[in-house]
Order: C-alpha cells, then sequence, then structure tokens
C-alpha cells in the first residue's frame, strides 16, 4: 500500500515568529538579520511585504538594504524560535507518531495510519494549516504524497499556507518540468554537473540512464535516479527514535562568497542553529568551542 507523507514547512519562520509577536511588523517590510552595525550581517527570514523587493535568504543586510531601504530589521531570538518549533511540533504528533523534524522549522509526518482518524492526506493538511494559524499565528504550507522527497517538493510548490498533492496519478506533470536543483540534497555542485550531462530538469534526470548517472556521480547518481523516480522509500522516523548518526553537520550554498568576519560569523550561526536543533532532538551535545 503506498504511504501518505505530509511535509509541513512554517513559511519565512523567524520572520513570522516576529510578526505575531508585534503585529506591527506585518505591515512594513521586515526581516531577522543579525549584526547590521557592521554591514556584514545576513538576512535570515523575511517577511511577505519584504518578499516583493525581492529580498533573498542569506544575502547581507547592506544587500537588502540596496533593494528596499526602509527594510526594518530585527535581531534574531533563537530562544522564542525554539519555544514556537516545539509547539508546532507538539501539534503534528497530535495526527501520528511518525514526525520527523528537519531543522526548527520543517518536518515530515507520515499519516499512513492516521487517515481513518482524520480523513485522507489533503484533508490531514488543510486541518494542520488550520490548527496551526489558530494555536501559533504562524502559517505553514504542506506538501503531500507517497514519499518524503515529494512532499518536501510539495511544500515549496505554493507557498505561503497552501496544500500541494503530488499523486501517483499527477506526479509526472508536475514535478517533471520542475529544476532537477529543486530536489532534496542536490546543490550547486551536482547542478552543475548534472547540467554537464545536459540535465536541468527532473524529467530529464528521470529519463537518463542510471548506470551512466552512478559513473558520473557515484552513489549520489543512484540516489539522484531514484528520487526523480518517485521511488525514495526512505521511512519517516518515530517520534522518539533515535537513529544512529555517526555525525550532525549542515551545508547551504550561500547566493554570494560571504566576505569579513561579520558575514561569515552571521552564515555560521545560521546553519549552526540546525545542526544544534537535530543535537537537541538526539540529547546529543559536543564540546564547547569559540567562533
Ligand atoms: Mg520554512
Amino acid at each position: 500500500m503506498d504511504r501518505t507523507i505530509l511535509h509541513c514547512d512554517c513559511n519565512g519562520f523567524y520572520a513570522s515568529v516576529e510578526c505575531v509577536m508585534n503585529p506591527a511588523l506585518r505591515d512594513v517590510p521586515m526581516a531577522v538579520g543579525g549584526d547590521e552595525e557592521s554591514r556584514h550581517g545576513i538576512i535570515l527570514a523575511k517577511n511577505e511585504k519584504a518578499k516583493k523587493f525581492n529580498i533573498k535568504t542569506a544575502e547581507t543586510i547592506w544587500q537588502a538594504r540596496q533593494k528596499c531601504p526602509e527594510l526594518v530589521i530585527v535581531p534574531p531570538r533563537h530562544d522564542l524560535y525554539h519555544e514556537f518549533s516545539k509547539r508546532v511540533m507538539d501539534i503534528y504528533k497530535r495526527y501520528t507518531d511518525r514526525v520527523e523534524s528537519f531543522g526548527l522549522d520543517e518536518a515530515w509526518l507520515d499519516v499512513t495510519e492516521s487517515k481513518m482518524l482524520f480523513g485522507d492526506g489533503k484533508h490531514i493538511a488543510d486541518e494542520l494549516r488550520h490548527v496551526v494559524r489558530e494555536e501559533t499565528g504562524l502559517t505553514i504550507s504542506v506538501g503531500v504524497s507517497f514519499c518524503k522527497v515529494f512532499a518536501k517538493l510539495g511544500s515549496d510548490y505554493k507557498k505561503p499556507d497552501a496544500t500541494t498533492v503530488f499523486s501517483r496519478e499527477n506526479w509526472k506533470e508536475f514535478i517533471y518540468p520542475l529544476p532537477a536543483q529543486d530536489l532534496l540534497f542536490v546543490g550547486r555542485k551536482t547542478t552543475a554537473e548534472l547540467h554537464k550531462l545536459g540535465i536541468t530538469t527532473i524529467g530529464q534526470l528521470a529519463a537518463f540512464d542510471e548506470r551512466s548517472l552512478v559513473s558520473h556521480l557515484g552513489k549520489a547518481g543512484g540516489m539522484l535516479y531514484r528520487y526523480a523516480n518517485g521511488l525514495d522509500d526512505e521511512e519517516v522516523r518515530l517520534v522518539n527514535e533515535k537513529d544512529d548518526v555517526k555525525s550532525i553537520g549542515n551545508g547551504i550554498t550561500f547566493s554570494h562568497d560571504l566576505t569579513g568576519e561579520g558575514e561569515i560569523r552571521g552564515g555560521i550561526y545560521a546553519l549552526c542553529d540546525s545542526v544544534a536543533s537535530r543535537m537537541r532532538a538526539r540529547d546529543l551535545n559536543a564540546p564547547p568551542c569559540r567562533l
């Protein structure tokens, strides 16, 4: 039997939390970002009004101000974001015992066994959007599909506050035209490798010869082939399941090369935040280090 998996993503998480705490911020373009004094802090999240000015996560505050001089910058309050994250995750846990968080603001839910109680995947997704908004003031976008990778694509497909269903019937029509780099774990390097093979869309990746993908990209090639063809069968972890991780790390590709201590510090803080959250979830700690 096909599984029903949801991927829930809090929209503009840090910025949305700040807007809940201070609703006046909704009416102005605002972003959460650090260290404005040095002109090197980076944007960690932005509200809908700031999006209209094409403000991007991970660009410098200085770049953002070029596009929107009146942008209001709010310093990050990480404790508050953790508190909101927990509240949202607790709501998800009412619907299934398979809730796997991915950073503070995203989670997969396997609701296959919950449908008798709560309705089909789309119904649960719509209800979750409603309940999260009512109880926390945050909006989420939800992807519904038969595997984790496509559910994640779905939560990205339409936002904010939307449900997208990629079913057995419609997924090729919607997912094949998407850029290959939209797939989970496809970074800038892999994207460049794929372009060399003439692959720009998920559909082209799905149709490519699996063996030649593996010969060009190694193990990752096989994984991407499975992802693009909807063959990802990874389970959503149980709420209290501790996987046997060897290491926890994080990496993103910034929109530009970071320069200067302030900018690099801001970038590292953003990455550390997600690593720390995943470590806390597993009751792990690391020796202290200085940044
Ligand atoms: Mg988010």
